[in-house]
């Protein structure tokens, strides 16, 4: 149902539903009664949360990455429809102290040029979705291939690596397996997963060869003679993941060991990988922990642009400091009890928030009157308990806090201009239009 975040919203929504005979359903009725509660708690325990960020003495950190992905599905007219997707995905890098030169409303094309030169990489793939043939095998293991030749390919490999650091947990003296998966050819469990470092194996039960790459699981989004379009969505968000673990893979053994923790990493969207591909998360989170441990802390944040959370903040930052240019940065950690509280409304338990599939927390934050953002920011392994997090247990989140005034943008509210760029390169502008696509395909 479309509303807008009003106050006064609960007893018009009562009042337009009055005339429908469900309103006597005492779910309904109740449904109706606990949103007016819930949004009149809101407003208290929402102001309640947030804190002043006092920058005094904080350096801000210098380097920044950023990651960012966008896929399109080309169909074409004629009968049977083919479906093909392309998905592109970019990592950028900037140094802070150059972009501080930069108009951030309107930047010079030549320092533009100067910022981006050998400083992005893309990567982009085409899936076969729908009726289209290849003489090798069917759709299904098409995809599969295509997986794993991309992968490989790119970049003589970086980002392969960095899935094959990630699944074997290589910057540990132990030697692990890969996370377990299914078969892609008998859906056995192979609960065992791959010994550690190899890039591919046999099934131990139809004995067929599976990939490291089968492990991530996209075959099981799949039939046979066609895929959706879940599949190269999935794709971009685990290839952002990719992209972004590697040149922290990369500055973890770098000699100077303190360049990792002077940079910001950014991913578009929420630390979040869902369903099936959720299977790296205990590993990522397993690394970060390792590095704060041993103080060598990983400064990362994801930003949510829309979604739930969003549209939290947007219902109650105009009560919340900063009114005024000049007064200070204020940030709320949201702990588990929170989320379910107010931005979800629901008091289930029986998962605890965000285990499987998060590997950051939520984080709102309020720049300047017009300037707010919903963050995600690691905290290493899971805590199970419903007042976490603090800010404290948030990973580095004083430098983030002194960090992000900076690199604000000013073209699109709430946006970060590192991500702006990396969305520059990643955004399909750079791929043929549609038209040559499709005569691309029909021609085959
Ligand atoms: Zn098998």
């Amino acid at each position: 149902m479309p509303y807008s975040s009003g106050t006064r919203l609960p007893g018009e929504m009562a009042s337009k539903l009055g005339h429908i005979s469900v309103i006597e359903s005492p779910w309904v009725q109740s449904l109706v009664e606990d949103f007016e509660s819930a949004e009149f708690n809101s407003e208290e325990e929402a102001t309640e949360i947030w804190q002043e960020f006092d920058a005094n003495n904080i350096l801000p950190l210098r380097n920044i990455w950023a990651v960012d992905g966008s896929f399109v599905a080309v169909k074409t007219s004629g009968k049977p429809q083919k479906e093909v997707s392309f998905v592109k995905t970019a990592l950028l890098t900037v140094d802070r102290l150059k972009l501080e030169k930069i108009d951030k409303e309107h930047p010079h094309p030549l320092l533009m040029q100067d910022i981006l030169r050998d400083s992005a990489i893309f990567h982009a793939t085409v899936f076969p979705l729908k009726n289209v043939r290849t003489s090798l095998g069917s759709n299904y293991d098409a995809i599969r291939n295509i997986v794993n030749d991309s992968l490989k390919v790119d970049d003589n490999g970086v980002f392969y690596e960095t899935l094959k650091w990630l699944s074997y947990r290589k910057w540990d003296t132990t030697e692990f397996n890969s996370p377990g998966f299914e078969c892609p050819h008998c859906h056995f469990k192979n609960d065992k997963g791959l010994p550690f470092d190899a890039d591919q194996g046999n099934c131990e039960d139809c004995d067929k060869p599976i990939f490291l790459t089968d492990m991530i699981g996209f075959h099981l989004d799949m039939d046979e003679d066609s895929a959706p379009d879940s599949v190269a969505s999935a794709y971009m968000l685990v290839m952002e993941h990719l992209m972004l673990f590697t040149p922290i893979r990369l500055l973890w053994s770098h000699s100077d060991q303190n360049i990792i923790s002077e940079t910001l990493f950014i991913k578009d969207g929420p630390l979040t990988l869902r369903s099936q591909y959720s299977k790296l998360i205990p590993n990522i989170r397993a690394f970060i922990q390792h590095a704060k441990n041993i103080k060598r802390p990983l400064h990362i944040i994801g930003q949510e642009k829309s979604g739930a959370f969003f549209d939290h903040l947007a219902s109650i930052v105009q009560t919340v400091a900063p009114h005024d240019r000049g007064e200070k940065l204020s940030f709320a950690p949201l702990t588990h009890d929170y989320v379910r509280r107010q931005v979800y409304r629901s008091p289930d338990l029986s998962n605890p928030y965000g285990k499987r599939t998060n590997w950051g927390e939520k984080l709102f934050v309020k720049i300047d009157p017009g300037t707010y953002m919903v963050l995600n920011v690691p905290t290493g392994i899971y805590v199970d308990d419903g007042s976490f997090p603090l800010a404290t247990d948030l990973i580095g989140l004083d430098r983030i806090l002194a960090t992000l005034p900076e690199i604000v943008s000013s073209k699109f509210e709430g946006a970060l201009f590192p991500v702006e760029l990396a969305n520059g390169v990643a955004s399909m502008s750079s791929y043929p239009s549609a038209k040559i696509l499709e005569r691309f395909l029909d021609g085959r």
